[in-house]
């Protein structure tokens, strides 16, 4: 069987992962000349790392990673503890974006990954698929994987008038950077400050530091993007009890804070036809307050993998997969809306905690 993937992020990598180990062959192609990752710092929850172990990387993965865990703190540094949840609940691995898409391009091989190659359409047989990229040139698969994120060629393809849309209001800016002088971050701190605004730092494994600031709701935007987040920083601490994060996005270059427009992916009514799949953002791209939308995109493509080495035919394989991902991702949508509709930061621990606890224990 002969798989062709759109798309090198960290779910199209892993689903090629995937596929391999099961005896499938499998070329990805990325429209970027390079494997980059966009963002910064990564939140590989323990469902992701059950998937790297399976998959034969979690040693590897573990020793890019640093363990933390997510517990938040009111606007006056007041540590919330949501009732009922065990230590294991919010624990992570944060992992760099860039060390994890390196690690994950090695596993598959970079001779089974194609730069510069834009998937443009597809056309499917009774016995496969046509997969056609900008550079004229068609591949000949049994399956298609649309792993192309948010804004996914696939899936327009496959359900024309599914854009993905403003989460209007919502935005978030990230960077690691290493501390100035007179910083020293021993452990992370995040924060859910007044004005909807979240954020704080988590230490990476190399001695620098992963910060973030979100905000639901925001004004309009004025000034540079290290601007927008030092200004929504100061709604994170009102009584000067965390001078670190300031300090942090003050001693970021201005070129390396990244702001996003954070964008969803509405529930789609279809995942798959006979011959083409999505996976990963492509088909679930989340609001980021539940920092999720990576960890539970890798274990698309491993149940995709699953389901085909061991039913029949694509087609059924497909359809299976279908059926098990709509009805889970409702519940993830439900359970994020709940996190979101917090009225309070102790509700929003205790939404959020409710969430990961759900993803984790399945
Ligand atoms: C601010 C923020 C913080 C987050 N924090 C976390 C977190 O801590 N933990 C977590 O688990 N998740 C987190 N997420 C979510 C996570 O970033 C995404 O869910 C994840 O990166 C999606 O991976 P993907 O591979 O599906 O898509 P992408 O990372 O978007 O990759 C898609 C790839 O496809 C390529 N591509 C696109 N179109 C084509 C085409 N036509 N042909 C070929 N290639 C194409 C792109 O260039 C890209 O390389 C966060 C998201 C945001 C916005």
């Amino acid at each position: 069987m002969r798989a062709v993937i759109a798309g090198a992020g960290v779910v199209g990598l892993t689903t090629a992962i995937a596929l391999q180990r099961s005896g499938i062959e499998t070329e990805v192609h990325e429209q970027a000349p390079e494997i980059r990752a966009a963002g910064a710092g990564l939140g590989l929850w323990a469902n992701a790392l059950a998937v790297f172990d399976e998959l034969g990387l979690g040693d590897r993965l573990r020793a890019i990673g640093k363990p933390a865990e997510m517990y938040f703190r009111d606007h006056t540094g007041e540590l919330i503890h949501p009732p009922g949840f065990s230590a294991d609940d919010h624990r992570y691995l944060l992992v760099h974006r860039a060390r994890l898409s390196e690690l994950l391009a090695d596993a598959v091989g970079r001779d089974n990954i194609r730069l510069n190659s834009r998937l443009i359409g597809y056309d499917e047989t009774d016995a496969g698929v046509d997969a056609r990229f900008d550079d004229g040139t068609t591949v000949t698969a049994d399956l298609l994987v649309g792993a192309d994120g948010a804004y996914s060629v696939v899936r327009s393809l496959l359900l024309p008038g599914s854009d993905a849309v403003k989460h209007e209001g919502h935005h978030a800016w990230r960077a690691v950077v290493r501390p100035p002088d007179g910083v020293t971050i021993e452990r992370g701190v995040i924060v859910l400050g007044e004005k909807r605004t979240r954020g704080g730092y988590v230490p990476t494994v190399d001695g620098t530091v992963y910060w973030l600031v979100n905000q639901f709701d925001a004004e309009p935007l004025h000034g540079t993007p290290k601007e927008q987040a030092a200004e929504r920083a100061a709604f994170l601490d009102t009584t000067g009890w965390n001078p670190a994060l300031p300090a942090l996005i003050e001693a970021t270059p201005d070129d390396q804070v990244l702001h996003n427009q954070i964008m969803l992916v509405p529930p789609l009514p279809r995942w798959v036809s006979h011959r083409v799949a999505l996976a990963g953002d492509s088909a679930h791209a989340l609001s980021p307050h539940i920092t999720a939308g990576a960890s539970l995109g890798v274990e698309d493509g491993l149940l995709l993998a699953r389901l085909l080495s061991s039913s029949d035919g694509v087609p059924g394989a497909l359809a299976a997969y279908e059926q098990d991902r709509i009805p889970h991702y409702r519940r993830v949508n439900e359970l994020s809306k709940r996190v979101e509709d917090s009225a309070t930061p102790e509700e929003f621990a205790a939404n959020y905690v409710a969430f990961s606890h759900w993803m984790i224990s399945r």
